[in-house]
């Protein structure tokens, strides 16, 4: 634990009000959370709270101007009863690339591990044990400044909070159809694109609804400059497999380098079959669906790990891939990420950051 860390459990645990067979996705959170405050041009001691509203003034800048970043990460439990993180490292390394775009003073990895362990030790009763969930955890770091000018601010506030959340695919899921979107963009050159941070998701709202409208999970996004290359699907990075080859885009500065990209970039190569990272023209994804040369599309993010795609929408016409199934390639990168995540396949990479679980410190903290 962080030595100097201050906690103040929650009087009341309300885990007995969730439901783990009807878990949404970050609707529910755990009793606890973390919080630090960045002050006087340091990051200031940290704390476990309470889980619960955080005040803001009206003028706060983050509701304003958005200079806010954020992560997402997820947790496991394992049969064998040990806790683990999927690759924080890499998260941590994200974020601080975030902070530098957003003009965020970045929290010392100590404390960036130290808070999702501390909140893993309390709260362990809050991680799913039914396969395919998962604690999903979001450190958020956002302005904490009231001021009406446009400039970085100089007040921040850290917190990372839990939730329990349910599993996206699994047997039984059907695939995503996707809109490929001509009209409006993620990123674009020079943008805020390879950063996670929010106002990315404000101004992918609108395009995505209207994709939602018309029947479509999500929506496919191409490059803001000439609408021609393919970037991302959603939230997700995107993957084809083309003439038997997988392919995904390059990372140039506007998609969201992803963990689970990386980690399937990895297993790939492992297993002999390197992944082509390379830009990929619509107009070769459209043409190798209707030549019947895509055996398989998947998108891939901590939130549904790999995410089968059935079909793509493109100027009025739908093309189905793998007649809307999930391709055997998208199989075996799902059921081998999730058995390195749960302890069941070797963890060759050392990907996993490992908690034990301190069950006398539980129970002491119960008794009190
Ligand atoms: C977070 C995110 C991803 C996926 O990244 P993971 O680290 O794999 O979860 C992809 N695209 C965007 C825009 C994202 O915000």
């Amino acid at each position: 634990m962080l030595p100097d860390l201050s906690i103040t459990p929650a009087t009341h645990s309300r885990l007995a009000d969730v439901d783990f067979d009807d878990l949404g996705f970050g609707n529910v959170f755990s009793d606890h959370m973390f919080s630090m405050q960045y002050r006087d041009g340091r990051w200031q001691q940290p704390a476990v709270l309470p889980y619960g509203p955080v005040a803001v003034d009206p003028a706060n800048a983050t509701l304003h101007y958005g200079q806010a970043v954020f992560e997402g990460l997820k947790a496991f439990m394992g049969g064998d009863g040990t806790v683990r993180i999927f690759r924080p490292d890499m998260n941590y390394k994200r974020l601080c690339d975030s902070c530098e775009r957003l003009c965020i003073p970045e929290p010392d990895a100590e404390h960036f591990y130290g808070a999702m362990e501390a909140l893993i030790q309390l709260d362990h009763a809050w991680i799913p044990r039914r396969r395919g969930q998962a604690l999903y955890i979001r450190p958020l770091i956002f302005s904490d400044e009231s001021h009406l000018e446009v400039r970085p601010s100089q007040a921040f506030r850290f917190l990372v909070m839990t939730a329990p959340v349910r599993a996206y695919f699994d047997e039984s899921a059907a695939a995503i159809e996707l809109k490929v979107e001509e009209q409006y963009t993620r990123s674009a050159p020079g943008g805020t694109g390879a950063a996670k941070t929010s106002g990315n998701y404000a101004a992918s709202l609108y395009p995505g609804e209207l994709g939602r409208r018309e029947g479509f999970a999500q929506v496919l996004w191409l490059d803001g400059r000439e609408h021609r290359y393919v970037e991302e699907v959603g939230a997700m990075n995107i993957f084809f497999r083309i003439d038997g080859r997988v392919v995904t885009p390059s990372l140039v500065g506007t998609i969201l380098p992803g963990v689970t990209r990386a980690s399937v970039i990895q297993l790939m190569a492992d297993a002999g079959d390197p992944v082509e990272e390379r830009r990929i023209e619509i107009e070769e994804v459209v043409t190798a669906i209707r030549e019947g040369r895509m055996q398989e599309c998947f998108g891939a993010g901590t939130a549904a790990i790999i995410a089968p795609v059935g079909g793509i929408a493109y100027r009025g016409e739908h093309l189905s891939i793998n007649d809307g199934q999930a391709g055997d390639v998208t199989r075996r990168l799902y059921d081998e990420l999730t058995g390195i995540q749960l302890g069941e396949i070797a963890d060759r990479h050392r990907w996993n950051r490992l908690v034990k679980i301190d069950a006398g410190e539980s129970a002491r903290r119960a008794a009190r």
